[in-house]
This record gives C-alpha cells, sequence and structure tokens, in this order.
C-alpha cells in the first residue's frame, strides 16, 4: 500500500518510510492513497487483539520491507486487552470499551508500542535513535513504557513542570536507564517549541539522531484500529447489528482510526466525537466554518486541544463539511458536564469515570430515548486513578490503583530541571 500526503498527492511513502518520518515533507499527514476492503473471511474466529492485528493490518504493509515483520511487531506490540465490558442500568444496550490495561493506564500505550515495535525492526543496525518527545501527560509516559530498556534507543521527554497531574509526573518521571526526563520551566508550548527548535538544530543534528513519536504518526494510528475492530466484531457476531462508538477527543487520532476501520469495513454505525470546552471540531461541523484556536484548559487536560491535527486526515476523506457531517457528528461537553456525569455514574451505573472517559458518558446519556435502543459503546481512554484528585472528591471515596500504575508509582522519581530554551537543552543532550 503507498500512502500519500494531505497535502501532496506527488509525496508517496510505503509504511516504513511513514513511519519514520512521521510528518509528510511539505508538512502533510500521511493517508492511505486508496482503502482496501476488508475480506472478512481472512479475520479470524479469535478476536483478541494479537490474533485480530496481523490479518487486520497486513493490507497497510504489503510491498513494504515491515509486510514480513508484521506478525512479530503484533506479538511485540499487543501484550494487554482491551475488555469490552457490558454496562449495566442503562435504558439499552451499551458498554464500555476499556483502553486503559496498559502499562500506563491510557489508550496512547497501544500507539507508542506498535511504533516501538515498528521503529525497532526498521532502523538500521547499529544506529542509535533518540526520540524526543514534548508531553503535556499521557503522550510522554506511554513513549517511556513503551522504549524503556530497548538497548537501540535513547527517550528524552520534556513536559511543563507543575502543569500536569501529580500521578502523571510520576509516571513521566519514573524510568531512568535510557529515558531522561526534564520538567521544564515553562507551559506545553514552550515544550514543543523546544523540540521543534532542537530538530532543525545543526549541533544536535550532527551529533545524535533525532526522531519524534508524534500522534500524528502511522505507527501510532494503526494499532488503534485493531480494537475498534475487535468490539465491532464482538458485538456484530453476536448481535447482528453494528455498534455506534462515542470517542472522547483532542487531537482526534483516536477517533481517526475508528473512521479508518470503519471506511475498511469493519462493522462501524455512528461515531460521535466527545470533546471538552475545546470546540473547535463541533463549532466546524455545525457553522463548516474551520477555526483552530488557542487551547483553554479544562478537567480533561489530555483532550486540551484547539487545533486537531488529525481533521486534515478526516478532511482529505471527506472534503465537504456536509459529508464530513453525515460520517461523524460531535458534542462538546462542559467542566460542570464531566463532573455531573463522573458523580452520577458512580452510583447509577457503578462505573468511575476518568474525567475524558466522563464526556462520553455525558453524551451517552443526552441520547434521544428512541436512540438508546441501538448498541452504544463508551470508549475509555484512561484510568479515573490516574485523576484521583479530581475523580475522588466527587465520587466521596478512593479510586483504587490498577496493579501497573501502582508498579509505577512505587518506582523513585528521576527527573532534571530545566530552563525553557534550546540552548540549555541542547547543552544537557551534548553533555551526555
Ligand atoms: C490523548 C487522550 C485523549 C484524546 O485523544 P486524541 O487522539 O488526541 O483525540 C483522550 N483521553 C485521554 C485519556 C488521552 O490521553
Amino acid at each position: 500500500m503507498t500512502f500519500v500526503s494531505t497535502r501532496a498527492s506527488d509525496v508517496r511513502a510505503g509504511l516504513s518510510q511513514a513511519i519514520v518520518e512521521g510528518l509528510a515533507t511539505g508538512g502533510g499527514l500521511y493517508v492511505p492513497e486508496r482503502v482496501a476492503a476488508l475480506s472478512p473471511d481472512a479475520l479470524p474466529d479469535r478476536l483478541a487483539l494479537d490474533a485480530l492485528a496481523p490479518p487486520l493490518l497486513k493490507p497497510f504493509a504489503s510491498g513494504d520491507p515491515l509486510e514480513a515483520d508484521l506478525d512479530a511487531i503484533c506479538r511485540d506490540a499487543f501484550v494487554f486487552p482491551a475488555p469490552l465490558v457490558r454496562l449495566a442500568g442503562t435504558p439499552g444496550p451499551a458498554s464500555v470499551l476499556e483502553l486503559f490495561h496498559g502499562p500506563t493506564c491510557a489508550f496512547k500505550d497501544f500507539g507508542a508500542r506498535f511504533l516501538a515495535a515498528s521503529l525497532e525492526r526498521i532502523r538500521r543496525d547499529g544506529e542509535r535513535l533518540t526520540i524526543l518527545v514534548a508531553t503535556s501527560g499521557d503522550t510522554g509516559s506511554a513513549v517511556a513504557a513503551a522504549f524503556h530498556g530497548r538497548p537501540w534507543v535513547d527517550v528524552v521527554l520534556l513536559y511543563p513542570k507543575g502543569l500536569v497531574s501529580p500521578r502523571q509526573a510520576h509516571q513521566l518521571a519514573c524510568w531512568g536507564g535510557n529515558v531522561r526526563t526534564f520538567a521544564v520551566a515553562g507551559t506545553f508550548d514552550d515544550c514543543q517549541r523546544m523540540v521543534k527548535a532542537a530538530f532543525g538544530d545543526p549541533a544536535l543534528a550532527g551529533r545524535l539522531r533525532l526522531s519524534s513519536a508524534n500522534s500524528i504518526n502511522l505507527g501510532r494510528l494503526l494499532p488503534q484500529m485493531v480494537y475498534y475492530a475487535s468490539a465491532s466484531l464482538q458485538i456484530w457476531r453476536a448481535e447482528g447489528r453494528k455498534p455506534n462508538f462515542i470517542i472522547p477527543t483532542g487531537n482526534l487520532g483516536n477517533a481517526s482510526a475508528c473512521v479508518w476501520a470503519r471506511e475498511i469495513g469493519v462493522p462501524v454505525g455512528d461515531i460521535v466525537l466527545a470533546t471538552n470546552e475545546n470546540r473547535t471540531i463541533p463549532d466546524y461541523l455545525e457553522s463548516g466554518a474551520w477555526r483552530p484556536r488557542p487551547s483553554v484548559a479544562t478537567l480533561a487536560s489530555a483532550m486540551d486541544v484547539g487545533d486537531p491535527s488529525n481533521m486534515e486526515r478526516l478532511r482529505w476523506l471527506f472534503p465537504d463539511v456536509e459529508t464530513l457531517g453525515r460520517r461523524v457528528s460531535a458534542r462538546s461537553v462542559s467542566n460542570d458536564e464531566i463532573r455531573a456525569a463522573i458523580r452520577t455514574d458512580a452510583t447509577a451505573l457503578g462505573h468511575v469515570w476518568c474525567p475524558h472517559t466522563a464526556t462520553a458518558a455525558h453524551v451517552y446519556h443526552q441520547l434521544p430515548r428512541e436512540r438508546t435502543r441501538e448498541h452504544w459503546v463508551l470508549v475509555a481512554t484512561a484510568h479515573p486513578a490516574k485523576f484521583n484528585e479530581i475523580v475522588e472528591p466527587l465520587i466521596g471515596r478512593d479510586v483504587p490503583v490498577l496493579p501497573a500504575l501502582e508498579r509505577l508509582l512505587g518506582r523513585p522519581r528521576q527527573e532534571e530541571d530545566l530552563p525553557a530554551t534550546l540552548d540549555a537543552l541542547r547543552a544537557r543532550l551534548l553533555d551526555g
């Protein structure tokens, strides 16, 4: 399969090149030139992620050197499950797709691990990579967990000191070994600026082979299709109908994977994007005018995105907004509505949501009564214990910590303070 840039159809790449480059030359994002229709016969009876991933993803790797490694990559990447849990107490059939059973308890573990497993096979022998990541919370820890202990790579994380949740900060700083964590005296935007500047810095380029693990990378997007396929096929085979998905959305990476899965023929019904008070996507679908803006801080902080990059992929697929609006819908959810969903559902449904997942829960509760007869899947993007300082006061009790999180919280923090300048970052990286 060939991937083309959203901005220039003559910028083309196979899968491994697209993964190494991340962003296409000229700033576009890689998209499949043609979607290969799925042949349901080729899909296994067993819908566990490691069994489903190779046949599902094979067309995307066809003709690429990675095709031969795909089975091994999937075995390396899909080592934790994405359980589909039926909800009780809802007016109609509803389930939760739990994407928080990886090492850092958020869905980004899936993409980060598949990217690490892919780069391990793409990189040239003897070549040492340095993955440089600016993070506002969940991405950095997922990348650290996925690359930690792999002998061919160093990871450098930059996060804004004091601006992530205490447990997020711990998950960023608890690694050591080949992971170096910098607590930057600045904002997330400062961290991103420093990373961008580092990629353009000749002194660094002369010494390090810098690589990114950005969420627009195909190596993070493609594996996310697998859990949507697994969940849809479970419901399709049991009930003979396509489930609808409600997806907490920020930069649109997770939801784009669901749209792609449906495009290749996975039995997905409606896709509803739940955003927080960052309204760029719902406003676009309503008004037809694409107006990116600075992000506003909300309780669902991993979704605080004012200029969702992956919209470029959806607009490439559905160039006019009317068509796009028939393929996805979007609702914005306020902080008060997030709090209310967490508080109410803890007793009404016996489920404790993280602030991101709570946006999907709120959207579900707003559905017109007749639509609740369809099967709805609420996508749980993180475990609530990761955001205990928000969730616990609302429900009046502690949230039990999953063993994965417990393990990380038990490790000592090792991080370095860093001023928010390229000079400071360069000096540290070149000093070793
Ligand atoms: C990153 C993240 C999101 C948003 O996902 P996008 O792919 O950026 O839309 C939602 N919830 C959690 C917990 C996240 O970490």
